[in-house]
């Protein structure tokens, strides 16, 4: 049997963190099994902002670099089958005609409400004979003993008293069909055979177990993957900064990172904390997801991030970053870039940290920063800021290796430590106390801005 699983969004705005590690969760066990990942927009309820949604949806995979092998299927599309099911139901006995108004039931509610029982359809129409030429609803006949019960996967054996369940609506009198009804014809029709989902979904299984049977089909496996908590304990959400995955990307996060993170977050392999996604697909197994919640920790999400900056070449970095270097009006084809990246890379922990450490080498004149200028461009700073233009001024080539040869040899001649002047060299080349490595700088500013900054810095400018 080949696996076939789905990921099934309601396009309620970005992709979310939590809903992306769902997808993601899904994606790699069907890689894992050889199996077909499905994309299916749950569009059914509301079509304000659909478009925009599914956007940020299908924008947050792509970055990801996740694609489905079927779909994007969108409910909306499908409206007519989820109809032409309810009524085969209907027809075979597995649902009925229910004409109890919505006075009626809103009256037997508040009863309810009042003596403090839930409320449970009464199955006032199950079996009676409705007239015709009134509105109804459909509802579905379920056992009224008994349990449904069934093994997650992750959570373990779930049961229900069919007793907490009542005849629920499947099509409204206007004829579209519940929610509950469409993931199940569609799951059905998909040929889904195991539902990767939140256990926000676990209250639903039931129901949709009922469904499957009255349709005189198996249900699927289920697995419920734990929620995404914030650092406080209570659910992942805008309070704890950005949720979408897209946002992470515009902070200066790889993609990489963010399925290497995404994949720590209910699921482990030994202490392994970083992996690829080629890794991932042949590691990934259900039995290694935790059941309990699992922890949104931005510490170490820039961590992993940090050590994917490092590791990547120039050149790859230097590419990610053109776009974002030309919003801000620079020229990401400057010959000294790979160089700037190269020496950046070291102490970058996201991209956008990166593109801010180019700007002094982006930037025509030096901006200072006024602290950094007070402290370390002293008057007595300023006679070793034009020596060392002199001592470097011919050196060729204008590179890191032979430029710092030069520069230490002159200070060590003239007594001056590095540890001292260090900070003063930095300022005057780059107006700021933190910077790539001075010999660093030097190169990729090259001999003409380097001496014009070490002499202007000299001058007191
Ligand atoms: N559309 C549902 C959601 O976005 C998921 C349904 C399912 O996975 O069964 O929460």
């Amino acid at each position: 049997m080949t696996v076939r699983v789905r990921f099934a969004p309601s396009p309620t705005g970005d992709l979310h963190v939590g809903s992306a590690r769902s997808a993601l969760f899904n994606y790699l066990f069907a890689r894992a099994k050889g199996g077909v990942y499905i994309l299916r927009i749950e569009d059914t309820d509301e079509e304000r902002n659909r478009e925009e949604a599914v956007r940020g949806i299908l924008g947050g995979f792509e970055w990801l670099g996740i694609r489905a092998d079927e779909g994007p299927f969108y409910q909306s599309d499908r409206k007519a089958l989820y109809r032409a099911k309810a009524e085969e139901l209907l027809a075979s006995g597995g649902a009925y005609r229910c004409v109890c108004t919505v006075e009626e039931l809103d009256a037997r509610r508040k009863v309810a409400q009042a003596e403090k029982r839930p409320y449970r359809y009464e199955r006032t129409c199950r079996d009676r004979k409705v007239p015709d030429g009134v509105p109804f609803v459909l509802r579905a006949r379920l056992p009224e003993d008994g349990e449904v019960v069934f093994e997650d996967r992750i959570l373990g054996p779930i049961r229900t008293g069919n007793r907490e369940l009542d005849d629920f609506v499947i099509l409204r009198a206007n004829g579209t069909a519940i929610y509950n009804f469409c993931v199940v014809v569609d799951d059905v029709e998909m040929g889904i055979t195991h539902v990767i989902r939140g256990n926000d979904h676990v209250a639903n299984t039931p129901k949709q177990i009922h469904l499957y049977r009255l349709l005189g089909k198996e249900p699927p496996v289920f697995a419920h993957i734990p929620m995404i908590n914030g650092p406080d304990g209570k659910k992942l959400s805008k309070r704890h900064g950005a949720v979408g995955v897209l946002a992470w990307r515009d902070l200066g996060y790889l993609p990489e990172a963010m399925l290497s993170y995404l994949s720590r977050l209910g699921w482990s392999h030994g202490d392994q904390e970083e992996f690829t996604l080629a890794e991932l697909e042949r590691l990934f197994t259900l039995e290694a997801v935790n059941a309990s919640a699992a922890v949104f920790d931005v510490k170490k999400l820039e961590w992993v991030n940090g050590r994917l900056i490092r590791r990547l070449p120039a050149a790859d970095l230097a590419g990610r970053i053109a776009p974002m270097i030309a919003a801000r009006g620079w020229d990401p084809a400057a010959p000294w870039l790979g160089k700037a990246v190269a020496a950046l890379q070291e102490r970058s922990v996201t991209l956008v940290q990166m593109v801010d450490g180019l700007a002094p080498f982006y930037a025509e004149a030096v901006v200072f920063d006024p602290k950094a200028k007070g402290k370390f461009l002293t008057p007595e700073a300023l006679p070793v800021l034009a020596g060392l233009a002199d001592a470097v001024a011919k050196v060729d080539p204008f590179e890191a290796g032979p430029v710092g040869a030069a520069a230490e040899a002159w200070l060590a001649a003239g007594g001056h430590e590095l540890k001292k002047v260090g900070q003063s060299i930095r300022v005057a080349l780059t107006g700021a106390a933190v910077s790539p490595p001075l010999w660093d700088t030097m190169a990729v500013l090259g001999r003409e801005r380097t001496l014009a900054r070490l002499r202007a810095a000299a001058a007191g400018a």
